[in-house]
């Protein structure tokens, strides 16, 4: 981590808030985009070279199509409701990553990556789609923002937080791994279950805005709690299901559906 990242941070503590996009809530956010894509860009590419790039096969050809359809549609609402910087930000890349984990994250500015492993349970485009929006929608929420935000204060307090960040780089990274999802400790659960909740909710409209019906969404997730009984999934250990998830889908199915309508 460069030095001069933690002096735009630090100055950054003083305009800390920002608004999701399509929620309307307001999130901490002190780090900028371009400061946290230092930090993207080793991990992206270290995550790249754990695992085998498998893109260029059928299902990974799949998974991108999914996501670059997903990308212009997501893009072009945020445009029309006046989120341009955001986009500016968005740099998109998906890939399909050869693992039998039961998995897929998004780190911010839109860098995705599925492991072959969830593709048994996505089942096809549709069910692509819907963890496509989930993951989309953690990075246009800037969730990883809010969680490192907020893990950088908890750990190192408000005052400390400039100085002490640049004396430990391997916590700092520690807490950009648990803010996108890999890292296997989750120690911000209550900050994540909200921000589960909220990509789901942007998940299940981006899916819609892209054309997929987002009534395959609740059974899709059907899906992933009936294999959860299996074995346990890593997806589900670093994005912890909300309780009645299909319950919570379904009550904003009608708005989605407008979306949806509107897509055709
Ligand atoms: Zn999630």
């Amino acid at each position: 981590m460069k030095k001069t990242v933690f002096v735009f941070l630090f100055s950054g503590l003083l305009s800390s808030c920002a608004t999701v996009p399509l929620t309307g809530r307001s999130q901490l956010a002190f780090l900028s985009n371009q400061e946290l894509q230092s930090l993207v860009n080793e991990e992206y590419t270290k995550a790249l070279k754990t695992n085998e790039i498998v893109t260029n096969s059928d299902e990974g050809k799949q998974v991108s199509a999914v996501g670059k359809k997903m990308a212009v549609a997501v893009e072009k609402y945020l445009q029309e409701q006046g989120y341009g910087d955001l986009v500016k930000d968005l740099d998109w890349e998906f890939n399909l990553l050869k693992s039998e984990q039961v998995n897929a994250w998004c780190m911010p500015g839109g860098k995705v990556a599925f492991y072959t492993g969830i593709l048994p349970i996505t089942q096809n485009e549709t069910g692509i789609a819907v963890v496509m929006g989930h993951e989309i929608a953690h990075a246009v929420a800037s969730h990883a923002n809010e969680r490192m935000s907020t893990g950088l204060l908890v750990n190192f307090g408000f005052a400390a937080v400039s100085s002490a960040v640049g004396q430990n780089p391997t916590l700092t990274q520690e807490v950009f791994l648990q803010s996108v999802g890999i890292g296997s400790e989750l120690k911000m659960l209550q900050f994540s279950r909200k921000h589960e909740l909220e990509a789901d909710r942007m998940g299940l409209i981006f899916m819609a805005m892209a054309g997929y019906d987002p009534r395959e969404a609740p059974i899709f997730w059907e899906r992933m709690a009936a294999a959860s009984g299996q074995a346990p999934l890593e997806f589900l250990s670093t994005h912890p299901g909300p309780d009645r998830r299909a319950e919570r889908l379904n009550a904003r199915m009608p708005e989605a559906l407008k979306y949806y309508e509107d897509s055709n």
